[in-house]
């Protein structure tokens, strides 16, 4: 089994930086980062087949069937032996489908990153949250503002809320975060590879606890 190089998992309620942190280090450790909202949310933009099948459980903020997800993120990896992984998995299936995959590559996981937000501060977070439609890039109006007003700061597009970003369904992904993706946590602590990050505070004060943690 290969155990160098960096196979990384951001797990974590959604507001929870995960996006903004993956970004951060995919830049920092130069390697792929691979957002499963960021690969849906293009597919419904697109109206693909994927984003035709995916759309209406990512609005009511369900989860996609898992084995749409599995065969997504199989085509994602691809031949990349290091990756960050921001979404995904999200449920026991997924994650098992996953190290199966890896294995056939003599490949495993090298670390879970847990990132910890209490709940209350997740639905004020998101309702600020800001999205840019063109790169993807995450804003957040009070902690991470663009430098002029609701423009992105790498491509000056308009800077849109993500529909699934409504109290509503922010509530339902909390609950279902905690129903089928909170499990996770156990499964990755048994094989001791979990890291847990103190999500507050600003993102360059999250990244340096990141930086340590690895
Ligand atoms: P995210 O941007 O990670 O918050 O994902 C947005 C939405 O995409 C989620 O609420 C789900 O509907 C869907 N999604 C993303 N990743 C997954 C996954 N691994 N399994 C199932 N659904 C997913």
């Amino acid at each position: 089994m290969e155990r160098d190089g960096y196979r990384i998992i951001f797990l974590g309620p959604p507001g929870a930086g995960k996006g903004t942190q993956a970004e951060k280090l995919s830049k920092y450790l130069g390697i792929k980062k691979i957002s499963t909202g960021d690969i849906l949310r293009e597919a419904v933009y697109k109206g693909t087949d994927l984003g035709k099948r995916a759309k209406e459980y990512m609005e009511k903020g369900e989860l996609v069937p898992d084995d749409i997800m599995i065969g997504l993120i199989e085509e994602a990896i691809g031949s990349e032996r290091n990756f960050i992984l921001d979404g995904f998995p999200r449920t026991l299936k997924q994650a098992e489908s996953l190290d199966d995959m890896l294995s056939r590559k003599n490949l495993d996981i090298t670390h879970v990153l847990l990132m910890d937000v209490p709940d209350e501060e997740i639905i004020t977070r998101i309702s600020k949250r800001r999205i840019c439609p063109s790169c993807k890039a995450v804003y957040n109006l009070v902690y991470n503002p663009p430098k002029k007003d609701e423009v992105c700061d790498k491509c000056g597009e308009k800077l849109v809320q993500r529909k699934d970003d409504s109290e509503e369904v922010v509530r339902n992904r909390l609950r279902v975060y905690k129903e089928s993706t909170q499990p996770l946590v156990g499964f990755y602590e048994r094989r001791g590879l979990v890291k847990v990050i103190e999500g507050l505070g600003t993102p360059e004060e999250v990244f340096k606890r990141i930086t340590e943690a690895l």
